[in-house]
């Protein structure tokens, strides 16, 4: 099979590999149809990550089901399912109370796409194995398209995660987003509305960003321009003078959660954070339970990926596609039963 491979800044290969084939009997082979690039790949593609190549990239992906293990019972071939971007059991005490990123049956941090505990294949290849099919995989609803759900496996999930958490405690906030970064705080809006926050506002510089903020429903502001006070802020800037003012716009007692990876210590203002009793929290998101509702908000269609995505691309362009590092493109081919 072809493995798209991540070899160094600004370099990307189509590369030959033996097939992966089914070696226990949780497993599936799955074989993506509809693959995005993670805000992260976007860092990696443009050498910011310290990440060394050569390495399969790709964790997004909507992917059909070609082989399967004697014991999985949730699954058939030709099944369509949203591939997580962590490795993950579902039986583990980490996996038990939704914590799947920190699986403890598999290497610290395995993942797809990135050298990152170990080497599990990455979701551009032609084809990739999932140890755990029955835990991992989750179906794609009738209706919604490959291309709409691949965000699914990562960055859109991150984002229902980092608004709908906080607002189950302030119900009805007002969410103040930090954009810039990428792609999570522009699905955010929209995801924000749909967990039943009372106005959600948007910050970057980016003109068009802004405009497309507006169009989901956000009230646009520019970068440097006056933030009111918010119970719910997101820093999805990757930008640390973002992330601060994004610490500084908490309201007394609120929260901020940060999805931009910050590859280098970054400060934080403390004093100001004490001041007003603020939490701040980050991490790598455990997207696994929660991808079956953020699949239902597109199938009901209150959430609309497709509105940030840069269009859909034929599969082979990967290459050409991915050195341009726009927000969102996603890389799409037929199924096999098309
Ligand atoms: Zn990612
Ligand atoms: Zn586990």
């Amino acid at each position: 099979m072809r493995v798209l491979t991540f070899v160094a800044a600004s370099k990307l290969e189509w590369r030959e590999a033996p097939d992966p084939t089914v070696a226990g009997p949780l497993e599936a082979i799955v074989r993506p149809v509809a693959a995005s690039p993670c805000d992260l790949d976007r860092a990696l593609v443009a050498g910011r990550a310290p990440l060394p190549g050569p390495f399969a990239l790709g964790h997004e992906a909507v992917a059909e089901i070609v082989d399967l293990g004697d014991g999985v019972r949730h699954f058939s071939v030709g099944d369509l399912v949203v591939v997580p971007w962590h490795i993950s059991c579902g039986a583990c005490a980490r996996c038990r109370v939704g914590l799947p990123a920190s699986c403890l049956a598999v290497t610290p941090r395995a993942m797809f796409g990135t050298p990152i505990g170990g080497d599990w294949g990455g979701l551009f290849s032609d084809l990739a194995r999932v140890p755990y099919a029955d835990a991992m995989l989750v179906p794609l609803p009738p209706g919604v398209r490959p291309a709409a759900a691949a965000p699914a496996s990562d960055n859109l999930t991150d984002a229902w995660i980092a608004v709908s958490r906080p607002l189950r405690q302030h119900p009805g906030a007002r969410v103040a987003i930090f954009g810039g970064g990428g792609c999570v705080g522009l699905y955010a809006v929209e995801l924000a509305l749909a967990a039943g926050a009372g106005a959600v506002d948007y910050v970057d510089k980016a003109p068009d960003r802004l405009a497309l903020a507006a169009t989901l429903g956000a009230r646009p502001i520019e970068r440097g321009a006056p933030v009111e006070p918010a119970l719910v802020v997101l820093d999805a800037s990757s930008h640390p003078a973002e992330l601060a003012r994004a610490l500084r716009t908490v309201a007394p007692g609120g929260s901020c959660h940060s999805v931009g990876i910050y590859f280098m210590d970054t400060p934080l203002p403390l004093l100001d954070m004490y001041g007003n009793d603020v939490t701040f929290t980050t991490g790598r998101p455990s997207v696994g339970p929660h991808i079956a509702r953020v699949l239902e908000l597109v199938a009901g269609g209150q959430v609309h990926p497709e509105k940030v995505s840069a269009g859909e691309a034929p599969w082979d362009s990967a290459i050409e596609v991915l050195l341009e590092r726009k927000v969102k493109p996603v890389l799409v081919r037929p199924t096999l039963r098309a």
